[in-house]
């Protein structure tokens, strides 16, 4: 409905996309960011990975086996502070009761369908003029490194199973993995059993990225302004009440508030079953292009993701549930700088190292929510989890179709 009013609430980088996608529509746009800048939250410092091929949910039977192991060890990529509150629980019976086989290949079949929906939907808005060299877009294919052959006969299932579905991935044994990147050290090679190599995914600066689609969408940014409530006329919400006092009244209003989405529909009972999942990162200024890597790296056993985004090198790893504490902890951060230097000695400058931490917006299942709620005029687009800079773009064109569909487009 070219001219009426949608305001977003967040301006990570699914708000950013909705904003966008809306833009596109001929939607004059509102967003609403609690932070003074777009794009502080958990899409400031991620991994930078677009995973197309690599969205299989954490919640699989293979991590409810591991689990144990996990939480006993002080080293481990996983932490957890139990919580009292009820939703905390029941959010933890929902992740048990997702990782049954046949809800992780549903799940999974989901999110290749939206994944590729993304890469399509990015594809044209950077083809359509979003491209910069600023957001450090490239394809330089992701190489997962495994160190224990027993891991291999199910690797192949997943693999095999997934090229049914249109991905093209394949194992490829140690010495070709130094083939395919040769800034891996003899010794690290030596000490994998196998990988696997997805030559089509792809890297881009999520923040920037962020910037790039709030800037390109027009949008008014009420940068500063946190939303509080919601204003209600019958079934309808018409409006957001914003923390100094003032209401901003809107036509239609698209929930995109990451991991806080949870708190701030509690008064709607909307329920959201969203779970902060940290995480940190570091970004690294390369000293010797020659030892960075150019394909992104992921260490499957510490669960580290590397990705080179032109002059720097981001490594980002661990999943902690441990409520919104986004403090850095120096262990994780030196256990980060550590895994750098062994993968890639001499590359970075490890003493400029930037540190960050991010609340991963978690879904049990690990599948966003996105679409209508139980009022007129509210939407959801929220719990992207580990895959929110992925799914952005195809979870906004996916939640605009919808708004289409149901006549408010
Ligand atoms: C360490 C780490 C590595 C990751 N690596 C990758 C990766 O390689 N690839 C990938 O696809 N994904 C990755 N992710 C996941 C990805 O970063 C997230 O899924 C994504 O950033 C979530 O985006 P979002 O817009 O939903 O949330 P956010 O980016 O957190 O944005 C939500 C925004 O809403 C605002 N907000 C909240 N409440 C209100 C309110 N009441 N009023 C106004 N504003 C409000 C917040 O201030 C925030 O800016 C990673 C995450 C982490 C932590």
């Amino acid at each position: 409905m070219t001219g009426s009013r949608a305001v977003v609430v967040g301006a990570g980088i699914v708000g950013a996309a909705t904003a966008y996608a809306l833009a596109r529509e001929g939607w004059r746009v509102t967003v609403v960011e609690a932070s003074a800048a777009v794009g502080q939250g958990a899409s400031a410092a991620n991994g930078g990975q677009l995973s197309y091929s690599y969205v299989e949910p954490l919640a699989t039977p293979a991590a409810l086996r591991a689990l144990p192991g996990w939480l006993l060890n002080a080293d481990s990529p996983v932490r957890w502070r139990p919580r009292a509150a009820a939703s905390h629980w029941r959010w933890l019976g929902g992740f048990v009761g997702a990782c049954r086989t046949a809800q992780v290949r549903c799940t999974t079949e989901a999110l290749l369908a939206l994944s590729a929906l993304s890469r399509a939907t990015l594809k044209a808005w950077l083809a359509e003029g979003l491209a910069a060299p600023s957001l450090q877009h490239r394809q330089p294919g992701k190489l997962v490194l495994y160190r224990h052959a027993s891991a291999r006969p199910g690797v192949e299932r997943q693999l095999a199973w997934q090229r049914a579905l249109g991905c093209d991935q394949r194992v490829v044994d140690a010495p070709e993995c130094r083939q395919i990147e040769p800034a891996l050290p003899e010794l690290i090679t030596r000490s994998v059993a196998f990988g696997v190599w997805t030559s089509s995914e792809e890297v881009i600066d999520g923040a920037a990225l962020t910037r790039a689609l709030v800037t390109a969408s027009g949008a008014d940014c009420r940068l500063g302004e946190k939303v509080v409530g919601f204003e209600r006329r019958g079934d309808r919400v018409v409006g957001l009440r914003l923390a100094g006092g003032s209401v901003l009244a809107a036509d239609q209003v698209i929930v995109a508030a990451g991991p806080d989405a949870a708190a701030l529909l509690r008064p709607l009972r909307v329920p959201v079953p969203i779970e902060p999942i940290k995480g940190y990162s570091l970004t690294l200024p390369v000293r010797q292009a020659a030892r960075a890597p150019q394909v992104s790296i992921t260490d499957a056993a510490r669960k580290m993701v590397f990705a080179r985004l032109g002059p720097v090198l981001r490594v980002a790893g661990f999943a902690e549930l441990v409520g919104h504490d986004r403090a850095l902890v120096p262990a994780r951060l030196a256990a980060l700088r550590e895994a750098t230097n062994r993968l890639f000695p001499g590359a970075c400058d490890l003493d400029a190292a930037v540190p960050w931490a991010g609340l991963r917006p978690a879904t049990p299942d690990g599948a966003p929510r996105i679409g209508a709620t139980r009022w007129r005029g509210l939407w959801l687009n929220v719990g992207h989890g580990a895959l929110g800079l992925t799914l952005a773009a195809g979870s906004a064109a996916r939640l605009v179709a919808m708004m289409r569909a149901d006549d408010v487009v």
